[in-house]
């Protein structure tokens, strides 16, 4: 995942997860003088939530001397996701939050010239992902997600996952451990009803049948490996609004944000 030289942009959101990865590549980074870490906050205008976590993380940042680089929605997009969930009938703003949030960490990351993007995803997300995306119908999106996320055609930086065969209880343990301060409570517009329906059945399984998380992670690696070679690169073309490669006229963000701003 790592190379001796890489300037790793991690996107810190200053919950359990991103905080520990945020503690373990500070450790690695001091081993390697050519690498570099960048904090990478994204203030999606979510009131009395994110404003908590950004304290959070702007304190650990500082303790352990890491530049912290925050862009927000309303900068960049002109709108919060406040703002965004009263335009919506169903009132749940999260695949609109997750595009914007992926855009707006790209920016950044390419904003301080980092050469990866590093995500604190754990086992548990990973997988919820992967039954998330085959119970869409849409088993191709295995290929945008998984450990390490490469553009062959190089207009996208690379994404990683260094957490993504830890159990999230493991996870937790880690981060209460080490004895530091994160954000505890959940986001106000809730989750995804699914990723919720999802997660109970897996830590169900899990339970019953230990293991079933790692073999559910082994499964999706294989059907990648397998997609890969079947699947045909999709030709990119510049977004016409906003310029950031996509493989239509407009970019997924930008249509959304078309949507939610008429
Ligand atoms: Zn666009």
């Amino acid at each position: 995942m790592l190379k001796f030289n890489d300037h790793i942009a991690l996107a810190l959101s200053g919950g359990k997860d991103s905080l520990t990865l945020l503690n373990i590549l500070v450790k690695l980074e001091r081993r390697f003088p050519r690498s570099k870490l960048t904090a990478i906050c994204v203030d999606e205008g979510i009131e009395g939530y994110r404003d908590e976590a950004l304290l959070l993380a702007t304190k650990m940042c500082r303790r352990l001397g890491i530049e912290q680089v925050t862009v927000s929605y309303k900068e960049l997009f002109g709108i919060t996701t406040d703002e965004i969930v009263k335009t919506l009938p169903d009132k749940t703003p999260c695949s609109y939050c997750g595009v914007l949030r992926r855009k707006a960490i790209n920016k950044a990351a390419l904003m301080v010239n980092a050469t990866k993007i590093a995500t604190a995803h754990n086992l548990d997300d990973e997988v919820q992902t992967v039954l998330l995306n085959i119970l869409h119908g849409d088993p191709t999106r295995l290929l945008r997600s998984g450990p390490v996320l490469r553009d062959v055609r190089g207009r996208f930086l690379t994404r990683i996952k260094p957490l993504c065969d830890i159990p999230e209880k493991e996870v937790v343990l880690y981060a209460y451990l080490s004895g530091f301060e994160f954000q505890t409570i959940a986001c106000p517009h809730g989750a995804e009803a699914l990723r919720n329906d999802i997660r109970a059945f897996l830590n169900q399984m899990d339970q019953k049948h230990s293991g079933t998380k790692f073999t559910l992670q082994r499964s999706a690696e294989r059907l990648r490996e397998l997609l890969t070679e079947r699947a045909p690169g999709t030709e990119l073309n510049d977004c016409e609004k906003c310029g950031d490669p996509t493989p239509h006229r407009f970019c997924e963000a930008c249509i959304m944000l078309e949507t939610v701003m008429a």
